[in-house]
């Protein structure tokens, strides 16, 4: 490892907290409350822009605290930072010294506005903050950036892709205004309802997992097109077999960010209940996992599809560079899952994070997770899992946690391109 690994891994912290200190601000009762009730304003006479040869202060002043984020993109260097929501007011901030090359203030389509600083030399964040004054609920955004090589800022900064990915191009470029934003792709999701066709899953009370998960499928993506972060695209959209090659490639096909196959399966000992989230594992972390993993890939080999050397392949990919890379994020997505059911009330299996040698998430460079929704064998379970209000409670959960997902995964992208 080279001697500034350190330092990178100190600037993503920062970045990570640039997140987390929203979501802190947030969860404070006196910050959060009423600020809601009216858009905060930006107090133009005392928010200014100032840099010098080795730093660059943006200092902004607003009538009430908002949640914000901020991106560095590289080519050229330009810092963007949305507040959510904030009326601009006259128009530009006052601004001293020449590391400032242009400003532009505008806002974003769903609401969020949006300050891009053209730098005329790059500098990447020390320390974010904001504080409220609690005699007047004003609040202080303080962001303090230090001058570094172009090579150190590009290593660190966002891809413009990503940000456009996820927020839209609006006033990344200077030709391009808030009215009339490029059209963004979104990161898109694939959804996997496991089984159908000859293939009818797990059965119990007249009820099949196959129609099951598809039906929750559809809800999930229901929720997820409203919520408006990600496109969707499921792998079979009927009661059809579709093979575990097959969806994958269909995943590669819809140039998906993210595979997640849904399942309810039994487990014949009747024990395991609650949700629990799989990635992928070259070994079975326990006997459940390892009987669930044969038993999908049996429907395969029933239905004629040539599995041999699957084991072979696994461990193969494995070793793959890009699997060093996937892991982490699969592994973190799993995560994620696991603490939105658990914030929800919903009930977890004991040991809610697993891994196995899932044929379906052996994709190499897309986090997949295998989501057991519940288990059909555990009677409360049965009950949930046949219950449209758990249906919406489970849905939403999964929703909030992927798009948390998507955020540190874009935070953490800078540091993972190194
Ligand atoms: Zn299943």
């Amino acid at each position: 490892m080279q001697g500034s690994g350190a330092c990178r891994t100190g600037l993503a912290a920062a970045l990570v907290l640039v997140l987390a200190l929203v979501s802190a601000l947030w969860a404070q009762p006196g910050a959060a409350q009423g600020s809601l009730a009216a858009q905060a304003r930006l107090l133009g006479d005392e928010s200014a822009i100032s840099a010098s040869r080795t730093h660059l202060q943006v200092d902004l002043a607003l009538s009430q605290p908002v949640p914000y984020r901020m991106r560095l993109l590289a080519a050229p260097p330009r810092l963007v930072v949305d507040l959510n929501t904030v009326d601009w007011g006259a128009g530009a901030l006052a601004g001293s010294g020449n590391g400032i090359k242009a400003q532009r203030l505008g806002h974003l389509p769903d609401g969020w506005a949006r300050m891009v600083l053209d730098l005329a030399a790059p500098y990447l964040p020390e320390t974010a903050e904001q504080k409220v004054d609690p005699a007047t609920g004003q609040a202080r955004i303080a962001l303090r950036f230090r001058r570094v090589t172009l090579e150190e800022f590009e290593t660190s900064a966002q891809s413009e892709s990503a940000l456009v990915a996820q927020t839209g191009a609006a006033l990344l470029h200077p030709d391009k205004g808030a009215s009339a934003p490029a059209p963004a792709r979104r990161p898109v999701v694939m959804l996997d309802p496991g089984h159908g066709g000859i293939d009818p899953g797990a059965e119990r009370s007249g009820v099949r997992e196959a129609d099951l998960v598809l039906d929750f499928a559809r809800i999930l993506r229901e929720v997820l097109l409203r919520r408006g972060v990600f496109d969707v695209a499921l792998t079979r959209e009927e009661d059809v077999f579709v093979s575990l090659d097959g969806r994958i490639r269909a995943a590669r096909a819809a140039r998906a960010d993210l595979f997640v196959s849904l399942h309810a399966d039994a487990l014949p000992e009747g024990m395991a209940s609650g949700t629990v989230v799989y990635t992928l594992g070259d070994e079975a972390s326990d006997d459940s996992a390892a009987y669930l993993a044969e038993r999908h890939d049996r429907a395969d080999m029933l239905a004629g599809v040539d599995l041999a050397g699957n084991t072979d392949e696994i461990a193969r990919v494995l070793m793959a560079v890009a699997w060093q890379d996937t892991a982490p994020r699969a592994r973190a997505l799993a995560e994620a899952l696991v603490a939105g059911v658990g914030e929800a009330g919903l009930r977890l299996h004991r040991r809610p994070v697993q891994s196995g040698a899932f044929t379906v998430l052996r994709a190499v460079d897309m986090p997949s997770v295998l989501i057991e929704l519940g288990f059909m064998s555990n009677p409360r379970d049965l009950a949930a899992l046949r219950d449209p209000e758990w249906h919406s409670l489970m849905a939403d959960a999964l929703a909030a946690a992927l798009e948390a997902w998507w955020q540190d995964d874009l935070a953490l992208e800078g540091l993972r391109r190194q």
